[in-house]
C-alpha cells in the first residue's frame, strides 16, 4: 500500500450547460468545427436576425446569443479551451461522487511503518488519510484501488 494521497475538498458542484453544449459541438470537436457552429448559431440567434423572421421569444433569443458568444470567446483560443476543459473535468469529476461510506478520523488505522493512516475499504483496498491533523473540514478520499470515495468529517 502506498501512501500517496488522493482526497478531494467538499465542493459545492452545480450541474451547468458546457460552453460545448451552447454550441453543440462534441467536446472534442475542432477549432473549425466549433468555429461553423458558432457561425451558424450566432446567426440564428443574433438580435439583429431576430426582425427577419428568427422572432421567436425575444428574451430567450438575446440570452441564448450572449451564450453562444461567450462559449465562442473561450473555446475558440486554445489556450483558455484548455483551462475551460481542466475546469470541465473538475466538475464532471465532482458530480460522478458517490459517497460509499461516512467515516471520522478514528476509524482510521495508523499504520506503523508507514507513519499515516488507513481505512481498508470493502474491495481490499486503503483510503488514505492526508497528515494535516487534526482535521478542520469534511473531505472526500478515494480508494487506492476502485472508484469507491469515502467522506471523512472532522471531529
Ligand atoms: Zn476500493
Amino acid at each position: 500500500m502506498s501512501c500517496d494521497i488522493a482526497s478531494h475538498k467538499s465542493m459545492a458542484g452545480q450541474q451547468q450547460v458546457s460552453h460545448y453544449d451552447v454550441l453543440q459541438v462534441a467536446q472534442n470537436a475542432s477549432h473549425e468545427e466549433i468555429r461553423k457552429s458558432y457561425q451558424t448559431l450566432a446567426l440564428q440567434h443574433h438580435p439583429d436576425k431576430r426582425k427577419n423572421g428568427f422572432d421567436v421569444g425575444k428574451s430567450a433569443d438575446s440570452d441564448a446569443f450572449i451564450r453562444i458568444d461567450e462559449a465562442w470567446k473561450i473555446l475558440r483560443d486554445e489556450q483558455s479551451r484548455r483551462v475551460y476543459d481542466a475546469e470541465l473535468m473538475l466538475q464532471t469529476c465532482r458530480e460522478e461522487y458517490f459517497v460509499n461510506e461516512v467515516l471520522r478520523e478514528t476509524d482510521f488505522e495508523t499504520s506503523q511503518e508507514e507513519n499515516c493512516r488507513f481505512h481498508r475499504c470493502r474491495c481490499g483496498g486503503y483510503y488514505i488519510l492526508p497528515e494535516e491533523s487534526p482535521l478542520l473540514e469534511t473531505i472526500h478520499l478515494s480508494c487506492d484501488e476502485c472508484s469507491l470515495i469515502v467522506q471523512v468529517n472532522p471531529p
